[in-house]
């Protein structure tokens, strides 16, 4: 165990730029993304001398803590020696499943190489895909793992050239992607193959692998793995062959050293001025430039408070350093600097660029800002959208519980954004509202685990309205009528609604850059130039007005019209979304006293509704998609259950030794899938779902649909027609 190091070791290796790497491991799930992340930790992992102390005391290294210490870590440091040189490899945690809400992306732009595992016998299955595209996206530099090569020789006693068809078409279908996906200039340089080094072989469970190379270095043939399993000595094979080396060598001599990344890198994750003095120091790694740190975690820890824990691309982050959160006008101060040991943190007071630090003592980080000592172009925007698609009400059983549960959705939603958390005391409603029932089934054992003891309601679907065709114009009267306000509504372009959901398009955005992104996406230069506000959830709202009196004083109380009819569609009182709403006309009255906001705000939204009604208004609803694997005997089972709950079946795939049907079902229809697959498929299938797209609720179920939310909402049952909020003529 060569890992014990002194802290002052470990920094002053992390100064030695080329002896870094910034790795993830990506996978399908159940592929072995953590098993593997798990045994690199127990052979690789560092301690600090007093970590390991207490480690041994504690039996640290046991199983069950490693799989702890892995799941909970927001990166994990490891030590290896390649020819007499000792580096430091820091593997971030990337999300286990794939998600829509960017926080994989985030956790990809801080990495510079990825050990994509594909299980041997499944091959390569829709996430591989996915985040196979999604790390060719930022420019990080695959290596092929294949693991579990031991279910080819014991469970499917493959012969010898069996397993060798199988491996050479896994590495095929892989470089396919690659192909597919990669830039023109990375294409062929980042193919994968054994005889480059750059596919490793292996079983996690068993911690044993290879390189082509080191089977050469060891003398080692694939007929002596199969001798060691009919010997059942797989202890020989760990020892001869063992995995973490095949895996770290990949990294050290494929994967790039941060410098060298961040050369290629920057232009593709950044969008800012390359010429920049921080565009520069980027480029160049520069530990002396500014200070650039694009933070991809961040928790509260109960001892240290929050902590916030990315990539550093320039300059030197230091205690007592006061930061930016670039874009949000918040500052804060550096009060701790700490590095990864293992899954620890040690404290070490500064980080050089090109290091994964970890921040503590800036209470208003949260996952996604770039924090900064000059302002500059973030990372991302913070504002990235997620959509919570279902809702569940939670109490504490015994209410001396509230404030701790109060405090602990706080923490919820600042450890996973995706989650949002409403909290009204005042009227007794705690909902937290997430991705999917799963993501809500998680958010609840998190509580249990908390030691908080919870009642949780039915889980409630969320659903949109948006318009499908242009509205006409209306015009509101303010409740005194000495105000009208001129609206009218259409539907947003998708591609546009997309650019605010990905966060690319954003209301803190400079309006220059807003009127350019709107330009190239075909708006007319002058809507595009007076673009009032964006809405996360996919709505703009445009001022197209010429000439108006005392606009400018009333637009604060406009967009609060607007933002209400965003907030509460007329159908039922649920968010909007794809809306573009135009602002055409204003007679505004001369006296302040008569258009305060309780005046012009009702006018605005009078006008809004009754262009949305006029505007052949839907009510969407999330639809998720599922993928199930099953052995093919199951397949009708499992496309009937799909079909029974309104779904479709979108593929059915036929690998090799399993059958994955892909498909389509209404979030409304899948409380009680669990059941239901079990039941079909005797507890056989493994299946997943995420959340695929806004979908109209079909028109046999609308009316229905809508009278149940108005119902629970407590609003009246019929939907407002256009002469409740305006005259018309
Ligand atoms: P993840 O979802 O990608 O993180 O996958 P896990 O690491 O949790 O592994 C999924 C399942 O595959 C677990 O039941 C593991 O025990 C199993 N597994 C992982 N590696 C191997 C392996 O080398 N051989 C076999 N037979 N099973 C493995």
């Amino acid at each position: 165990m060569g890992r014990v190091k002194k802290i002052s070791e470990v920094v002053d290796i992390l100064k030695q730029k080329e002896q870094i790497r910034n790795i993830g491991i990506i996978a399908h799930v159940d592929h072995g993304k953590t098993t593997t992340s798990d045994s690199l930790l127990a052979a690789a992992g560092l301690l600090s001398p007093s970590l390991a102390g207490r480690a041994l005391a504690l039996d640290y290294l046991e199983e069950e803590q490693q799989r702890q210490m892995t799941i909970k870590a927001a990166n994990v440091s490891l030590y290896y020696e390649a020819d007499g040189k000792p580096y430091i490899i820091n593997l971030i945690d990337t999300p286990g499943h794939v998600d829509f809400s960017g926080r994989v992306t985030r956790a990809l732009r801080a990495i510079d190489g990825a050990i994509v595992v594909v299980d041997a016998v499944e091959g390569v299955m829709t996430q591989t895909e996915t985040v196979i595209r999604q790390a060719l996206g930022e420019r990080v530099r695959p290596v092929l793992y294949i693991n579990k090569i031991d279910r080819l020789v014991k469970e499917l006693r493959l012969p010898p050239e069996k397993i060798q068809e199988t491996l050479a078409r896994i590495v095929r279908e892989v470089n396919n992607l690659v192909e597919m996906y990669a830039e023109p200039e990375y294409r062929e340089k980042w193919k994968v193959s054994f005889a480059e080094n750059t596919v490793a072989l292996g079983s996690s469970k068993d911690r044993w692998g290879f390189t082509v190379k080191q089977a050469q270095q060891k003398g080692i043939k694939f007929s002596d793995v199969i001798d060691a399993f009919s010997r059942e000595d797989l202890e020989w094979l760990r020892q001869k062959v063992p995995l973490h080396e095949a895996l770290l060598e990949m990294v050290i001599s494929k994967h790039p050293p941060p410098h060298v990344a961040q050369r290629y890198r920057i232009s593709k994750i950044w969008r800012g001025d390359l010429e920049s003095e921080v565009g520069q120091a980027m480029l160049n790694c520069d530990e002396n430039g500014p200070t650039v740190m694009a933070v991809t975690d961040v928790r509260v820890d109960p001892q240290a408070g929050v902590v916030a824990t990315g990539r550093l691309f320039s300059g030197t982050i230091t205690e007592g350093d006061s930061v930016i959160l670039v874009g949000r006008n918040i500052t804060g101060r550096v009060q701790q600097v700490g590095v990864y040991m293992g899954p620890a943190r040690e404290l070490v007071g500064t980080i050089p660029a090109g290091n994964i630090p970890a921040v503590l003592g800036i209470n208003d980080v949260r996952a996604g800002d770039t924090l900064a000592t000059v302002e500059t172009i973030p990372f991302e925007s913070l504002k990235y959208v997620s959509e919570p698609v279902v809702t569940i009400a939670v109490e504490p059983k015994y209410s001396r519980d509230l404030p701790k549960l109060v405090e602990f959705l706080n923490k919820l939603t600042i450890e996973d954004p995706t989650l949002v958390t409403v909290v009204r005391p005042e009227t007794g409603e705690y909902l937290i509202s997430g991705m999917g029932t799963l993501h809500l089934e998680i958010a609840l054992t998190w509580i249990q685990k908390a030691g908080l003891e919870v009642v949780a309601g039915k889980p409630i679907i969320l659903y949109r309205e948006t318009v499908t065709t242009k509205g006409r114009e209306f015009e509101g009267k303010s409740p005194n009528r000495h105000n009208r306000i001129y609206t009218r509504i259409e539907p947003l372009e998708p591609e546009i609604v997309e650019l605010i959901r990905k966060g690319e398009l954003f209301d803190e955005m400079d309006r220059k850059q807003v009127a350019k992104i709107l330009r190239e996406h075909g708006w007319d230069a002058e809507e595009a130039r007076n673009v009032w506000q964006i809405d996360g959830r996919g709505n703009i709202l445009v001022d197209a007005t010429k000439g108006a009196q005392y606009l400018h004083e009333s637009k604060m109380m406009i967009i609060g019209g607007w933002q209400r009819v965003m907030q509460e569609g007329p159908l039922a009182a649920e968010n909007m979304r794809g809306v573009k709403a135009v602002l055409t006309q204003v007679e505004l009255h001369e006296d302040p006293v008569h258009r305060g906001y309780a005046q012009i705000a009702p006018a605005t939204w009078r006008s809004l509704y009754a262009s949305v009604l006029s505007a052949s208004p839907v009510l969407l609803e999330p639809v998720l998609k599922i993928e199930a694997k099953v052995s093919a005997e199951f397949m009708g089972a499992v496309t009937s259950t799909i079909t029974s709950k309104r779904g479709r079946v979108l593929d059915v795939k036929q690998a090799e030794y399993v059958t994955v049907v892909v498909g389509e079902i209404p979030a409304s229809e899948t409380f009680d899938l669990s059941e239901a697959m079990r039941s079909a498929t005797m507890g056989k299938a493994f299946w997943a779902t995420e959340f695929s797209q806004w979908r109209p609720v079909p028109a046999t179920l609308r009316d229905k649909v809508i009278q149940e939310i108005r119902k629970r909402k407590g609003l009246p049952l019929e939907v407002p027609t256009i002469s409740q909020f305006v005259e018309e003529e």
